[in-house]
């Protein structure tokens, strides 16, 4: 996944869904449950000075998220967690949450914010068309040199990943916006997503393959980093 989660923008490439992710078996009769006996309406509540939006689900630990332009603060916790332990999470991440707000404010006024919503379908097809006719380049060439070939490339318009590959079934989806944004960071997703199709983490193995493939893959990502998605 590649949220702004508690995570922050740690990996914001990373959209492989992990083995580990796999609901249990618990998990999944949990879900087949009555969401009504599970998860508790969102409450807006005043924690640590921010409002915040409260999800209470049956989960085993707390995340904070930033979400929409504003930065408003989403927190899903445990059904029985105590406040004042959700309070101390707000407290620790309180350096982060000002980072992102500041860092927001400035990208905003350096226009490198990206509202997601509201596009016109000329918007979507424009974009569209920009990324068929670049992997209609890219994709044979990455294809062979990777050694792995994706079973499917969809588009969609999303606000908290640029890119993310299903191992199991092969298929890549690439966030539209990237048809806005320079053709080397579409490259970088394309190369990012297909290794994936190698190695499901971001770890050695990964960094290894990219530095390979793709010797300026940091300085792609940090200029990907730049564009702050809403
Ligand atoms: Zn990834």
């Amino acid at each position: 996944m590649f949220g702004w989660g508690e995570a922050g923008k740690r990996h914001p490439l990373n959209s492989v869904h992990q083995p580990g992710e796999r609901p249990s078996r618990e998990q999944a009769a949990r879900r087949n449950a009555p969401r009504s006996r599970s998860t508790r309406p969102a409450q807006v509540v005043e924690i640590e000075g921010y409002s915040v939006t409260l999800l209470r689900k049956p989960i085993r630990n707390a995340y904070l998220r930033i979400k929409g332009p504003d930065g408003h603060l989403e927190i899903s916790a445990p059904l029985k967690m105590p406040s004042a332990e959700i309070a101390a999470l707000v407290s620790r991440r309180r350096a982060w949450i000002e980072m992102w707000r500041a860092r927001y404010n400035s990208n905003l006024l350096e226009g490198k914010s990206i509202d997601t919503r509201h596009w016109s379908e000329e918007r979507k097809k424009a974009a569209r068309e920009v990324l068929d006719e670049r992997l209609a380049r890219l994709l044979p060439h990455w294809t062979l040199i990777i050694g792995k070939r994706p079973t499917a490339i969809r588009y969609r318009l999303m606000s908290s990943r640029w890119g993310s590959c299903t191992v199991n079934t092969g298929i890549i989806r690439l966030n539209l916006v990237l048809g806005e944004l320079d053709e080397d960071l579409t490259e970088l997703i394309i190369v990012h997503e297909i290794t994936h199709l190698w190695v499901s983490g971001h770890g050695k193995e990964f960094r290894e393959r990219m530095q390979a493939y793709l010797p300026d893959w940091q300085e792609r990502r940090h200029r990907l980093d730049e564009h702050q998605l809403f």
